[in-house]
């Protein structure tokens, strides 16, 4: 059988794997994503989009359809013996240049079924109940081989397949393991019980801070349960919740998702081989799941790839472009491990015995992990800086700055008051604003006559037109 040819083999159809689809074909390019299993996710995993990621996923078009599944939450408060001891949200509220301060509570699944949706709708992009066996490169591209012996050709592979990647194996990426021999219960159902229920984030002070209250989408509630061992049952589970919230009382009416993981943390010593092969999110980086971070971190390492690939391939930019992926996203995932693993120590060790409002000091301390925003490419200033959003009028019509960028092209947003004639090559849109607007945008933006944003919505350079001018020249 003739060998398919695509540009982008993506292994692995879990949310990353899906996201890099969806984007690469928001930009035009061929993507074909092999998965091994039937279908996307029905239950479990990841529980929350922060806010960063409910940014792009204005900027991939894909907001309004999931923001009203899931629900808003900002808040964390401390309990302990029955009674309220803090709450906080300062680390939402601070947020500049975001209109959606909170985390989106919803399922994995939800996020993985809209991609799968939207993929099927273009055509045979995802390959189901099909395993990839082999990756190989040479100079003329990549060659994947699936089960069975059927051959793809790409020029280039991403190993979106989890934290056993076989893609970092096959290239042997060194990804050293630790083991911090944490081990939690996760419980998603609906609950029933006297407690004063709100929807926050609970953590709960009893011997050590071993439990956890997560609200979820629709009916649905979700509890960390630290165990300390692998060898568990569900009743010795809802025994430390009950110990927990005493003396209030909890049982589950029904339960849609129990499961267990042991914390393991690492980062890939490499997220791009041999100038043709990338690994993303779980491939590439694995850490416990406090703080929530999992599934964000993984869709923000393929909102930064997927239009570096469309510079290169559809619109000639050096390759070099690409080794920035690395450069970029791999500090990001481990300071994102450093979080993760503060957090999920504290839970268990504390010389003050103050585990709860321990772990939500390090939320506070480390918010800029924790909400996606703090997350910035490079040393200071506004380049690599995130775009604020912003109130925009256009034409007759009020928006947002970030429902009108477009993943597929930059976007220069242009403040002077005349709109110079520049010469923009085909994936640079604009936006001409005027300096009326300058002021309803974020201060960091202000004395700048324009601003070149990337398409994942990061500043990519500021100044004069003149200076914008120079620098697209460049491009
Ligand atoms: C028990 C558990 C609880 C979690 N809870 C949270 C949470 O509360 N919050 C949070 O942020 N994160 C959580 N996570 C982490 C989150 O689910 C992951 O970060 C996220 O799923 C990563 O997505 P991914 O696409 O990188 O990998 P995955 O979702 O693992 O997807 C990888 C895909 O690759 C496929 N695959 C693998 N190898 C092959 C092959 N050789 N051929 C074909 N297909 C292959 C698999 O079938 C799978 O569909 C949890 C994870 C687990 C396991």
């Amino acid at each position: 059988m003739k060998p398919q040819d695509t540009d982008v083999v993506i292994v692995g159809a879990g949310p990353v794997g899906l996201m890099c689809a969806y984007l690469g074909n928001l930009c035009g390019l061929s993507t074909i994503v092999v998965d091994k299993s039937a279908g996307p996710l029905e239950v479990g995993r990841a529980d929350a989009l922060n806010a960063r990621t409910l940014q792009l996923l204005e900027i991939g078009g894909l907001f309004d359809e999931l923001y009203p599944l899931g629900k808003p939450c900002n808040t964390s408060s401390v309990w302990a013996e029955g009674k309220f001891v803090s709450r906080q949200s300062s680390w939402w509220d601070d947020l500049p240049g975001c209109f959606h301060k909170h985390f989106l509570m919803l399922g994995q699944s939800y996020v993985e079924k809209l991609l799968d949706q939207k993929l099927r709708a273009k055509g045979p992009i995802v390959r189901r109940s099909t395993m990839v066996e082999d990756v190989r490169v040479s100079p003329e591209g990549c060659e994947t081989t699936l089960a069975g012996g059927e051959k793809i050709r790409s020029k280039y592979v991403i190993g979106a397949d989890g934290s056993r990647s076989l893609v970092r194996e096959k290239f042997k990426v060194p990804f050293q393991i630790v083991r911090p021999e944490l081990v939690w219960a996760v419980i998603d159902g609906i609950v029933e019980t006297d407690f004063p229920k709100v929807p926050e984030i609970i953590a709960f002070q009893a011997d050590t801070a071993d439990v956890a209250w997560i609200p979820r989408e629709g009916e649905i509630d979700r509890f960390y349960v630290r165990m300390d061992t692998k060898e568990f049952a569900l009743e010795d589970a809802l025994a430390k919740i009950n110990r927990a919230m005493r003396p209030h009382t909890l049982r589950f009416k029904g339960i849609t998702w129990f499961s267990q993981f042991s914390v393991k943390e690492s980062v890939a010593e490499k997220f791009f081989v041999h100038d043709r092969v990338f690994l993303a999110g779980d491939a590439a980086h694995i850490h416990s799941v406090n703080g929530g971070q999992g599934l964000n971190t993984g869709l923000a390492d393929a909102f930064n790839l997927m239009w570096k690939l469309n510079q290169v391939i559809n619109h000639g930019k050096n390759p070099e472009l690409l080794q920035s992926y690395e450069d970029e996203r791999q500090p990001v995932a481990r300071s994102v491990v450093e979080t993760s693993g503060e957090l999920v120590r504290s839970t268990k060790y504390s010389e003050t015995g103050t585990q709860a409002l321990d772990y939500v000091n390090i939320v506070q301390k480390r918010a800029g992990n924790i909400t996606g925003m703090g997350i910035r490419y490079g040393k200071e200033g506004p380049v690599g800086q995130r775009v604020p959003d912003f109130k925009v009028q256009v034409g007759a019509s009020e928006t947002r700055l970030y429902s009108i960028l477009d993943y597929a092209s930059y976007t220069l947003l242009v403040f002077s008051e005349a709109d110079t004639g520049l010469q923009l090559p085909p994936f640079i849109k604009k936006l001409h604003l005027g300096p009326g607007q300058q002021r309803s945008a974020a201060p960091g933006l202000l004395h700048h006559e324009a601003v070149l944003v990337r398409p994942d919505g990061y500043i990519e350079e500021t100044g004069t037109l003149e200076l914008i001018r120079l620098k697209i020249a460049q491009m």
